[in-house]
């Protein structure tokens, strides 16, 4: 907690900029600053207002709460809560919720931040959003979770609405706690309000192909860039980090396809086997004993697969074709990054890659596709929950996934043409095509402020 607290209060400095400094010169080890180096960055390439540019440095706003919950064992515990709406110049902000022990202010800013230019970039009429509770869920039982949750949403009902900004999943956070979420938020408003959350349960409003949305977004990315690259996928070695809502389908959805995904892991470790592993197996497994295991399953009949246990930071250094990062923010630093092996990164998790890893990676020939194209499905089926939500009409599962898809790709399209028209690399392309419609959004509101 007590280094939370110092995280946070360097960034407040920063962000109160009381000495007159962007957020650039804030905090030392400010993800949000690391975050705004590629906004810099980026600038470079885009001739926009610099009015604009000044706006799309700070968030517009931060809400920090306590949430006191009564425990299972009568005693009182009160959690810090966090919501961040960075910019909503192009519609009610959006973005998920976090439940994890590393949850700090700077970290929601940034993923806020993160949000605001992966809305911009699949074109949805959305500003970016992020919240979070530091905590670690797996202590606390479902009800603490569920009363934890409300209290959460009683704190931030102000803050939020589905005209003003739009709570989601994201890590440790899943379709059962925002179907509380929307009912909490519902109670207050003493009307049922659907479009307040997405990602909830099918039975309260959800949509179908929302759970496997991010994957899958991920997956039409592979799949329109890499036959260009000359890799197809029974050439294609895959290393997954991550086995939680985007890294364990995302796993699946490329053995299903074909490709040989030789190495996954979770928060205690990972598993490597050369000649490629059972992923659907490693699942099932995963999903009813909680452990990663290499399995192979004829009915229900499992047998241990031929593996070696790895660590995390291993994983991330085998020498694979594709790297697909699906954890956490900062995994591949400069520290770690001169040893990458793969050809190509993925970045599904948010913010994997830091910006001192990037121009390593780059000098070095690998090539990063960004996180906020990459991982993008998620936002984008969560939109389309909100659209069927306010209209009170329900899609089918193939109506979502073939939507998605053409977004997908046609934006992959798009910022592969400006990566090469402008000779840059793809993350920058991809801020630079957020960066252009943000610019328009921005400047058609005028010059009031
Ligand atoms: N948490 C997801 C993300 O980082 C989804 C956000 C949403 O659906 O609003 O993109």
């Amino acid at each position: 907690l007590l280094s939370n607290a110092a995280a946070d209060s360097a960034t407040h400095a920063a962000l109160n900029g009381s000495a007159g400094k962007s957020l650039l010169d804030g905090a030392a080890h400010s993800t949000l600053s690391d975050a705004n180096r590629r906004l810099e960055k980026a600038l470079k390439y885009v001739s926009i207002n610099e009015d604009v540019a000044e706006r799309l440095r700070y968030p517009k706003s931060s809400l920090v709460v306590s949430i006191p919950v009564r425990m299972d064992d009568g005693s009182l515990r009160i959690f810090q809560g966090y919501r961040v709406r960075y910019d909503d110049s192009r519609g009610p902000t959006k973005g998920g919720v976090r439940y994890h022990p590393g949850v700090t202010l700077d970290e929601v800013q940034s993923l806020a931040f993160w949000m605001t230019f992966k809305c911009a970039v699949l074109n949805l009429p959305f500003g970016g959003a992020k919240g979070g509770i530091t905590l670690n869920p797996k202590e606390l039982s479902k009800f603490e979770l569920e009363r934890l949750t409300r209290g959460y949403v009683d704190a931030i009902a102000d803050f939020i609405g589905p005209d003003i900004d739009i709570p989601a999943p994201d890590v440790y956070t899943n379709p059962m706690v925002m179907g509380w979420m929307m009912d909490q938020y519902s109670i207050i408003q003493r009307k049922i309000t659907p479009a307040v959350v997405t990602g909830k349960p099918i039975t309260m409003g959800g949509s179908q192909g929302r759970e496997s949305a991010t994957a899958m977004g991920a997956f039409f990315v592979m799949q329109t860039v890499l036959p260009r690259l000359g890799k197809s996928p029974e050439n294609t070695t895959v290393a997954v980090q991550g086995f939680g809502n985007a890294g364990s389908i995302i796993a699946e959805l490329l053995y299903k396809a074909g490709y040989k995904v030789v190495a996954v892991s979770d928060s205690q470790g990972g598993v490597y086997a050369s000649q490629g592993l059972d992923i659907p197996s490693v699942r099932q497994i995963k999903e009813s004993s909680r452990r990663l295991k290499a399995v192979y399953c004829e009915g229900s009949v499992c047998n241990d697969q031929e593996h070696s246990t790895i660590t995390n930071e291993q994983l991330l250094e085998l020498d694979v074709d594709v790297l697909v990062p699906a954890a956490l923010e900062n995994q591949i630093t400069a520290e770690n990054a001169g040893r990458i092996q793969a050809r190509y990164i993925f970045e599904v998790a948010n913010g994997p890659v830091t910006s001192d890893a990037d121009a390593i990676l780059e000098n070095r020939g690998i090539q990063v596709f960004p996180d906020i194209l990459v991982n993008a499905g998620g936002v984008t089926v969560s939109y389309f929950e909100w659209v069927q939500n306010r209209n009170g009409f329900y899609w089918s599962a193939d109506k979502v996934n073939h939507r998605l898809e053409f977004a997908m790709k046609q934006e992959t399209e798009h910022i592969w043409a400006i990566a090469q028209e402008q000779d840059i690399d793809l993350r920058t392309a991809a801020y630079v095509h957020a960066l252009n419609r943000l610019d328009d959004a921005i400047r058609a509101k005028g010059t009031r402020d």
